[in-house]
């Protein structure tokens, strides 16, 4: 019988996916979202492990104690997310491809969620299966009025749990606080103490050092033009 263990979970989605594949012919959609999805899931390292793959989104989890330090943690999300970003940024000057998929690369982006909980553990034949109360806020706070209120469309995202346990209080300066209120009902109380405070990591748009501390975009169109290219 498993037993609940905590931990970090992690969701990894790519941003406008949805519409990208709407509006593009399917084929080119198809290989760049797979590039992008490839580039995700060689990203997510051990301790953090990938309990499946949801659409557009890599779901994972790291079992309490793995991370010697939250700050590794901390370093490998943002080492995905510029890796993300060059990967795609060589995508859209690589391609000579005039077709739609080709054309709104540039419509693409990451968010990543990043909650701290309890969950369960089901090992299923092809993949394990993570249950509870933590794990259904982790989805929600996929679907959240982030980028209305903030502008953001990439961001990296922190609830209140995680960033008391990954011991990142004192840069939460450096963060952009949010608050997100979902209907609840009859989780009202296991989860009010952190559920409805975020944060997130805010962003500059330069990509061109290696290391940043911060990004995240809030005009894509801008940052995809040639004269920011010229500079990376
Ligand atoms: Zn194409």
């Amino acid at each position: 019988m498993a037993k609940p263990q905590r931990g970090f979970l992690l969701i990894a989605d790519i941003t406008g996916y949805t519409a990208y594949v709407h509006a593009s012919e399917l084929e080119h959609a198809e290989d760049s979202l797979r590039s992008l999805l490839n580039l995700l899931i060689k990203h997510t390292r051990l301790p953090q492990i990938i309990s499946k793959l949801e659409g557009d989104a890599v779901f994972s989890y790291a079992v309490d104690g793995s991370f010697l330090q939250g700050q590794t943690l901390v370093e490998m999300i943002e080492n995905t997310y510029l890796a993300f970003r060059q990967a795609l940024e060589l995508m859209i000057v690589n391609t000579t491809c005039t077709c739609n998929a080709c054309r709104n690369l540039g419509s693409l982006d990451l968010k990543i969620f990043v909650h701290y909980g309890t969950f369960m553990l089901q090992e299923l034949p092809v993949y394990t299966e993570l249950v509870g109360n933590d794990v259904n806020l982790i989805h929600r706070l996929t679907k959240n009025n982030v980028a209305e209120a903030t502008g953001l469309k990439a961001y990296i995202l922190y609830t209140q749990a995680a960033i008391n346990r990954l011991g990142i209080q004192e840069e939460l300066g450096q963060l952009i606080s949010h608050r997100e209120s979902y209907d609840l009902i009859g989780e009202v109380e296991d989860l009010a103490g952190f559920c409805p405070y975020a944060s997130l990591r805010g962003a500059s748009q330069d990509l061109s050092g290696l290391k940043p501390r911060f990004y995240g975009r809030t005009d894509h169109r801008r940052a995809h033009s040639r004269q920011n290219r010229s500079t990376a």
